[in-house]
């Protein structure tokens, strides 16, 4: 019989024991002052204005504000601080800071509505909130603001100026560290409490995931890739770029900030700073293949992208891959819910398994469960993961987190992600995921970016309907559009209704807003 629970391949890398008490940002230094900080290495640079935070400064940075966050503020192990701001520099000294004496930190969207915002405090009921200027006035009145870069800000920063150091030794690994907010895409927005250990764990998977590369490159008498410079486009309140900037701190690297996702500025960072490593959702790689902007720069510094966040096509990343061969396609998959990675491919080899997002990471074990039955799948078989009905039942009462993804383990234990199951169409009772029409699209060089819905039809219950941006100076027409998708599908995934556009509404990590593009679609019965 087949393996019906997939345990991770991974090597299994020293944690700390469990009972130890230790915050994330304790272990983070205690990695940090191991790593080999090449002098005058910053911590942080602010891409806009080339800014940047040496690594003495940042910790001293962080140790001063955590004294002033305790003894002037009186913040205590287990309250929870709202911060609501574009990637500042400061943000990562504040999240350390907050970390550091046990304060749940919060991070959520500067763009967010006053009732957003609401549902939010409701939710995780903050003690304080560090906020952009613009954001103060959307919050809830009772919520008490500290306005990040104020003369308020500026004074707790330099409060003790490091000299008095607050007990932290009680915070315990399982207490929470951060509460993050799921992106909403589907359903209302939650919050998500990640434990310490849980981001403790994540730090150990990447300084593994990078030991392993440097031990192959050995093997293959190539030099270990070098400290990574990582702009971090992803906003800071996401998981995916909360994590990367942990990850950096701690193995002594350089974060490059970008206030506000921009393509042109992503690619003028990358020159600049000379950047190496790309974390970015799909819509970046795509805009890298099409864009002719992209070819222009000096982007020979880049040696790995790193996707995740939304499925990525196999079409798209071969087309990414001729254009730029020197760069590696990482690809992770996570949940906010997962505190983020759960699988990826780590080094060269892995990372040419396009459409798959990799193998499980270390410490994790995974299972491909039928909804309608529970039962479990062997490799190969298709299931659904999660409940599609109940977002709130996520973990299941021996401990699994469901989520709600379609996708399958291939025999290798590669793992690969179909869809959100509650993003699938429903075509005549048949289920059409728009991940895979929105690649075919996607990998047309007509088309610049593209998305596909579902739009409600009496006699098919959903109709696929494509909304497709063209590439400047193409003038495809809507039979065009259609007849290349049908070449490639089963004939109940054909699109059947076509809508220019001049871009595609994106999350700020990136996915693709498909319900606001449905209910657009309606309303204006294209
Ligand atoms: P969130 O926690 O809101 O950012 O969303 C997590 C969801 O993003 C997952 O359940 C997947 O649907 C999707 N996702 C994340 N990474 C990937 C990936 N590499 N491929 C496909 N889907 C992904």
């Amino acid at each position: 019989a087949a393996t019906r629970t997939f345990h991770s391949l991974r090597p299994v890398g020293t944690l700390p024991p469990e009972e130890l008490p230790l915050t994330v940002a304790a272990y983070a230094f205690s990695m940090l002052s191991s790593a080999p900080i090449v002098p005058g290495r910053p911590a942080l640079v602010d891409a806009a204005t080339g800014i940047a935070v040496p690594y003495p400064s940042f910790v001293a940075r962080v140790r001063s504000l955590a004294g002033g966050l305790w003894f002037s503020l009186g913040l205590r192990p287990g309250e929870v601080a709202l911060v609501v701001t574009p990637s500042l520099l400061d943000v990562p000294v504040l999240h350390f800071a907050l970390m550091s004496i046990g304060v749940v930190v919060s991070p959520a969207n500067p763009a967010s509505t006053a009732d957003e915002y609401a549902h939010q405090v409701r939710l995780s009921r903050p003690a304080v909130a560090f906020v952009a200027p613009e954001v103060a006035a959307k919050l809830p009145r009772h919520v008490s603001c500290v306005v990040i870069g104020s003369e308020v800000f500026r004074r707790l920063a330099s409060a003790t100026g490091g000299a008095a150091a607050p007990p932290v030794a009680a915070v315990k690994q399982s207490s929470t560290a951060a509460l993050l907010y799921s992106s909403g895409t589907t359903g209302r927005v939650k919050a998500v409490a990640i434990t310490h250990r849980n981001l403790i764990a994540l730090i150990a998977m990447h300084a593994d995931n990078r030991e392993k590369v440097a031990r192959e490159a050995a093997e293959a008498g190539e030099q270990p890739p070098p400290p990574a410079v990582t702009l971090i486009p992803i906003p800071l309140f996401h998981v995916f770029g909360f994590m990367m900037v942990l990850r950096s701190v701690s193995m002594g690297e350089t974060s490059v900030l970008m206030e506000r996702f921009d393509f042109v500025a992503a690619l003028r960072a990358i020159e600049r700073y000379r950047v190496t490593l790309l974390p970015a959702a799909p819509p970046v790689l795509v805009a890298m293949v099409k864009s002719e902007e992209a070819r222009r720069r000096d982007l020979s510094s880049l040696l790995v992208i790193g996707i995740g966040g939304a499925p990525l096509g196999r079409e798209v990343a071969e087309q990414f891959a001729a254009v730029f061969p020197d760069v590696e396609i990482v690809q992770g998959y996570g949940l906010t819910e997962s505190s983020g990675a759960v699988a990826a491919t780590v080094g060269p080899e892995e990372s040419k398994a396009y459409g798959s997002v990799g193998k499980l990471a270390s410490h994790l074990q995974a299972k491909i469960v039928d909804p309608s039955t529970g039962e479990e799948l062997g490799p190969g078989q298709r299931g659904y993961v999660g409940d599609p009905e109940t977002t709130a039942a996520t973990i299941t009462p021996d401990g699994w987190l469901r989520t709600g993804d379609l996708c399958y383990f291939n025999d290798d234990g590669f793992l690969y992600i179909v869809d959100r199951l509650k993003e699938m169409i429903k075509y005549k009772g048949y289920q059409v995921p728009p991940a895979e029409l929105e690649h075919i699209l996607q990998s047309r060089p007509e088309i610049a970016d593209a998305a596909v819905v579902p739009y409600p039809d009496e006699e098919a219950g959903q109709l696929p309907m494509a909304f497709v941006v063209r590439q400047p100076g193409a003038n495809l027409t809507e039979q065009q559009v259609i007849n290349c998708v049908a070449k490639h599908v089963a004939p109940y995934k054909k699109v059947r209704r076509v809508a220019f556009v001049s871009a595609i509404p994106k999350s700020p990590a990136g996915k693709i807003l498909r319900r606001e593009l449905a209910q657009q679609a309606v309303a204006s019965r294209l």
